[in-house]
Order: structure tokens, then C-alpha cells, then sequence
């Protein structure tokens, strides 16, 4: 243990090279074989900790398949959609000049936020769902900030190699290799960078556009700025914060814990079985020595991305990407021993016997049936809504300059309609009202509205004064789609003023 000399001076660095021992639950020294980051206890009465860089181990098993399977749907979602067209458009747009949303053959238009509001809602559900069920899921298999990260780390490991050679480059003096290695990593997560904000760009700009524009060097100021902006987030995040966006910057890490509850699974070291830790041979019987399975190789530490050692207990820096479980089992299957050191567990279902049937009877409980019912439900009113949607949309609003005027012998009311037809199909509607007796459109009322295009109307409304009751009257403007066969009804007020 070193303790400096005086406590005056900050910042103050107290370090004991203890560990605490899981069996006994007394303090031991920390093994010769290398004591876990996290297991050293250190205080820092300074401001801020001095940011130690994480090099993780890869890893291979179960859940690292897992996790490369996500990152590979996700990234070909993303990187693949905005090139896919429909109906000789781009398949999926926010088009924000001209305030409309392709989606496949799903025109949305700004009225339509309530459907992005439900979205929204579902994703909320969505989340609280698995959290209750498997806590992290998200964070540690779909998260763009893990799978970016993935991404990143992935590039780095063709350049630099593994963690140990990754550690002893970062260790070396400049030279032309280290030179050529950190160069070619930094090279390919910039042309990576600006890919992404590429493609998150050409979900706004049509990406054949933009493409012609990058080509020609003619990108406006804006499409600049968002390119470069996304681009250096995913960047700056992927290739240097990484967990620190986790650790520090996400809000989700903070209240995911309120979620959880004695059912919830999360990714539990053993103690009971692990401790005590230590090395020893293959060939050892860990009985014999007194020992538990944990070989303390650490390898559960090293492949963290957080840096943290599970074995430690439940931590808020875990995403719950299950790394250290494929590591563990791997060392596991090595000596022999049955796996599940470090495995999914719950507080209800701690113990591996029989776990798998138990944790998924678990996971039907009243928390989990009310977010799904309420996600399921949303999801029915989403679908329901988006299928039951008029074909043309029609807002009515009514012109505050001239609010009621007599022509003859009759009052008139003055209008803009503002219709937007959702279709791929030019539409051509026919304009009536109803309300008052002898109301009419002056000058016909029809209009035509372009495919997906929307048209504002002047539409002049009148009612005989004989029969106009003063202050203002509900009546109904009633459009006619002829090629559709839709009627839409949008109530208005008349006014009439003496
Ligand atoms: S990987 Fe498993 S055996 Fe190795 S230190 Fe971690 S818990 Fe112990
Ligand atoms: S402790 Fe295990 S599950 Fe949690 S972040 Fe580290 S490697 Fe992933």
C-alpha cells in the first residue's frame, strides 16, 4: 500500500494493492498473475481521473456473433436504404424543403407526426421491454454507439493488430511503421466518417444528387456542414470516446437501473463457484488446492470494452455486450470445466441448474406483459392508422382578411384549402360544402393535385343572407376524390357579420 507523504496538497493518489476476498470477505494481496484495473482500489481527490485508454481483446463465441450480426444488419439498413428506390424514387427520404416523408410506397407529410410520435412511443416500449427482460440488450448489441465502436475497432485491429501489439505500438518510439499502422487506421475511420455522414445526408438530399454534388464539387453549405458534422461525431465517439459516451454522456446508463427488477437478467459473475480465484495447471484439481473454477487470468477484464471486471458484481459502466461471458467460457472449455462462470442470471435465478427454462418462465411476468401489450398495442394502432390514412389529406384554413362580405344578396366567406395528395396517382377532387341551407362553392370547386404534390386553393364559400344566422355557423367543406372514390370531411366556421 503507498500513501503519499502529506494529504495537503491535490491531488491526492491513495492506492492499496489489496483484493477482496470473495470467500472468505477479507482483504487479501492482489495476485502475482496481475490484479483487475478496477480491483485496485484508488482514490482521486482531484477534479477529474486521468483517462486511461482501453485496448480490448477481440473475442469469439456466442454472443460475439451475435453482436457481428447486428452490426452487419444494422450497418447494411443503414448504409443500404437511401440507394434503394421505389416507384423510380428514392425508397426512403425526409425530404424537409418540400415537408414530405417517403417511406416505400408511405408518404407522410408534416400532419403525419402523430405516426413519428407513435414510432417514437414503440421504441420507448421496445427498450423498457428487453431492459426488464435482459437488461443492457440494447447498449450492448444494437446501439450505434456499440456497433460504430465494433466498426472502429474492427479497422483498427487490421492495422494494428490484437490488444497486446495495439498496447506495445501505442508504447513505441515514432518509427515509419508505427507512422504507416496509426496513419492507416486514422485514414480508413475518416473515409468511414465521411461515408456515414454521406449516407445520413442522403436521407435528406437524394443520394444520386448528392453523389452528382460530391462528383462535381458543388455540395451546398449545408449539405458541407451536416456531412462533416455527423461524420466527425462518428468519428470523435467511435474512435476515441467510445466508452466514455457510454460511462459519462449517455442518460440511459443513469435511469436503465430502475428498470430492472429480480427477474431481470444480467451478465453475473459467479462468486460462489469462482472464488478463490487463482492460476494454476490444467491438470490441477482445484479441490485440492482449494481453489474455485476462476483461473484469474483476467481475460474477462481484457475484453471488456468499459474496462471493468465483472467479477466485481454489477457495475453501471456494464453495457451488457457479454464479452466477458464468450471469453469465460472459452477458458472455461480449456480447463475442463463446465461453462457459465460468468453467464445471464438473475437474482430470482442465480444458479445455473435448470436456469434456461427457469429465466424464460421468468421472463413472462406482469412487468413485462404490460410493456408488451402496451408495445403490441402501438404497434396495432400504428399499423391500423397508417392503413386506414386517406389517400389525400385536406386542410382548410380560413382567410383573416376579408372574414364575411355580402355579394348582393348573399354573404360570402373566403377560404384556403390546402390539399396534399399521398398517392403516387394524380388526384382530382371535387370541392362541396355543407351546413346551411342554400351554401354553396362559388366557381365549381374541383381541383387537380399532382402525384405525392400538394396545391393551396382559394375557395370562395357563400350562403344566402336570408338564410346566414350572424356569428358564426359549423359547416363541413366535403372533398370528392374521383380517381380514389375517398370522401374527406374538414369542419370550418361560417361568419357572418352585420
Ligand atoms: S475470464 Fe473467467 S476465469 Fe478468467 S479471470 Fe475472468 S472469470 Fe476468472
Ligand atoms: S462486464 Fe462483461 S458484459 Fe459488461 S461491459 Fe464488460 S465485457 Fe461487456
Amino acid at each position: 500500500m503507498s500513501q503519499p507523504s502529506s494529504l495537503k496538497g491535490i491531488p491526492v493518489r491513495v492506492e492499496c494493492s489489496f483484493q477482496q476476498d470473495h470467500a472468505s470477505g477479507t482483504a487479501r494481496p492482489a495476485s502475482a498473475s496481475g490484479t483487475p484495473r478496477s480491483a485496485a482500489m484508488s482514490f482521486d481527490t482531484g477534479l477529474y481521473e486521468k483517462h486511461r485508454k482501453i485496448q480490448p481483446r477481440s473475442v469469439s463465441g456466442v454472443f460475439a456473433n451475435w453482436r457481428i450480426t447486428m452490426v452487419v444488419l444494422t450497418q447494411l439498413v443503414f448504409y443500404g436504404l437511401p440507394w434503394m428506390t421505389w416507384n423510380d424514387r428514392q425508397a426512403v427520404l425526409f425530404d424537409l424543403a418540400a415537408r414530405k416523408f417517403y417511406v416505400f410506397g408511405l408518404l407522410l407529410w408534416p400532419q403525419d407526426f402523430i405516426f413519428l410520435a407513435a414510432l417514437m412511443v414503440m421504441a420507448a416500449f421496445a427498450l423498457f421491454l428487453f431492459t426488464a427482460m435482459a437488461e443492457r440488450l440494447w447498449c450492448g448489441f444494437a446501439c450505434p454507439q456499440t456497433v460504430y465502436t465494433e466498426i472502429f475497432m474492427w479497422i483498427e485491429r487490421r492495422f494494428e493488430g490484437d490488444r497486446t501489439r495495439r498496447m506495445k505500438l501505442d508504447a513505441a518510439p515514432l518509427s515509419l511503421e508505427k507512422l504507416w499502422r496509426k496513419g492507416s487506421t486514422q485514414s480508413a475511420w475518416v473515409l468511414l466518417s465521411l461515408w456515414t455522414g454521406f449516407t445520413f445526408v442522403g436521407y435528406f438530399t437524394p443520394i444520386h444528387l448528392l453523389s452528382a454534388e460530391v462528383a462535381a464539387l458543388s455540395l451546398g453549405p449545408w449539405e458541407v456542414f451536416w456531412v462533416l458534422f455527423y461524420g466527425f461525431a462518428t468519428y470523435g465517439n467511435a474512435g476515441f470516446m467510445r466508452e466514455q459516451v457510454c460511462k459519462h454522456m449517455c442518460p440511459y446508463a443513469r435511469f436503465q437501473g430502475v428498470m430492472f427488477d429480480r427477474d431481470t437478467l444480467v451478465v453475473t459473475y459467479d462468486a460462489e463457484r469462482g472464488e478463490p480465484r487463482g492460476s494454476r495447471s490444467r491438470k490441477a484439481d482445484p479441490q485440492a488446492l482449494g481453489l474455485g473454477s476462476c483461473v484469474d487470468c483476467t481475460l474477462c477484464v481484457q475484453v471488456c470494452p468499459t474496462g471493468i471486471d465483472i467479477r466485481n458484481g454489477l457495475q453501471y459502466e456494464c453495457i451488457g455486450c457479454a464479452a466477458c461471458i464468450d471469453a469465460c467460457d472459452g477458458v472455461m472449455a480449456k480447463m475442463g470445466y463446465s461453462s457459465g462462470l460468468i453467464r445471464y442470471a438473475s437474482v430470482r435465478t442465480p444458479r445455473p441448474s435448470g436456469a434456461m427454462r427457469e429465466m424464460l418462465r421468468r421472463s413472462l411476468r406482469p412487468r413485462t406483459a404490460i410493456y408488451a401489450v402496451l408495445l403490441f398495442g402501438t404497434a396495432a394502432a400504428f399499423v391500423t392508422g397508417l392503413a386506414a390514412r386517406d389517400p389525400v389529406r385536406v386542410d382548410v384554413i380560413r382567410d383573416r382578411n376579408a372574414l364575411s362580405r355580402p355579394v348582393g344578396d348573399r354573404i360570402e366567406n373566403v377560404y384556403r384549402l390546402h390539399f396534399m395528395n399521398a398517392t403516387e396517382q394524380p388526384g382530382r377532387y371535387v370541392i362541396s360544402v355543407e351546413g346551411l341551407p342554400g351554401l354553396q362553392v362559388v366557381d365549381g370547386g374541383s381541383v387537380e393535385v399532382e402525384p405525392t404534390g400538394s396545391r393551396m386553393l382559394a375557395v370562395r364559400v357563400q350562403a344566402p343572407a336570408d338564410f346566414a344566422p350572424s356569428g358564426s355557423s359549423r359547416i363541413e367543406f366535403v372533398v370528392r376524390g374521383l380517381e380514389h372514390g375517398v370522401e374527406v370531411r374538414e369542419p370550418a366556421a361560417f361568419l357572418v357579420t352585420r
